[in-house]
């Protein structure tokens, strides 16, 4: 008795994950699937939102459901004990198996890009891209993800793209990933004005402090300070480092 009615439980779940309009070519995973712990915030956003940013994890890749799985409780886990986050802190997440995996979901207020985690949604990619490509399945994933939050309305129509490095002072999404996403529809790129940020809450500026410098990782967390990147030449590394140092003088007084 309870093989059929297992049968038809995951029939229809399976049913919803494919049914949602607009976001037919990809398959999220639930929280409750992946084995989500609680959030310790539901505080939501006004969606439509303008700005859509891209981030790595800069941690290990994964390649199937129970990995992937087991990453996001890690980096959940890392966010919410370590960084002393609410929960995961990105909106979704793209495995190197092709799934997409529900953090924060389209609307909630999220814990990834100093000055825009209230009008921004964020998508990170599971895995270190600063030397590599993330693989064809995660790139269709990720662009399925962005025509999904455009069609079904999570963010504007002339939603703006970036990077997370257009918006601090940070590696992330990766190198040869932030060079293919300037490619894509919609990127913008940075450094983003202050003026463009939203005004965020006490609660939220605790959450984006750390975000100001480079990507965590749950075994190698990095120094506080400014990250080696904005030293190097150019004019836009100028532009980065100064973005950086205006950054510093801001979090001294949280
Ligand atoms: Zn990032």
């Amino acid at each position: 008795m309870i093989g059929p009615l297992l049968f038809i439980l995951l029939s229809l779940g399976d049913l919803a994950i494919h049914s949602t309009e607009g976001c037919e070519n990809m398959e999220i995973v639930s929280r409750a699937e992946w084995g989500a712990r609680e959030s310790l915030s539901n505080e939501t956003m006004v969606t439509p939102v303008p700005h859509l940013f891209i981030h790595h994890t800069a941690m290990s890749e994964c390649n199937n459901f129970a990995s992937c799985s087991q990453m996001m409780r890690t980096i959940q886990n890392f966010h919410i004990d370590d960084r002393g986050w609410d929960d995961i802190g990105y909106n979704f997440l793209i495995g190197g198996d092709g799934r997409v995996y529900m953090g924060r979901g389209w609307d909630r207020v999220g814990a990834h890009t100093y000055g825009f985690n209230r009008i921004a949604v964020a998508f990170s990619l599971m895995g270190d891209f600063s030397h590599k490509l993330p693989s064809e399945l995660m790139l269709n994933a990720t662009k399925s993800l962005i025509e999904c939050a455009k069609n079904e309305n999570h963010v504007i129509s002339n939603y703006k793209l970036h990077g997370h490095r257009d918006a601090g002072c940070t590696e992330c999404p990766g190198s040869a990933f932030y060079n293919l996403i300037k490619t894509w529809p919609h990127f913008v790129g940075g450094p983003i004005p202050d003026r463009l940020k939203a005004r965020t809450s006490r609660r939220v500026r605790r959450e984006e402090n750390p975000l100001l410098w480079e990507q965590p990782t749950a075994v190698e967390p990095v120094a506080v300070g400014i990250s080696s990147s904005c030293f190097a030449t150019g004019f836009r590394n100028h532009l980065r480092l100064f973005f950086c140092k205006a950054s510093e003088a801001r979090t001294e007084k949280p």
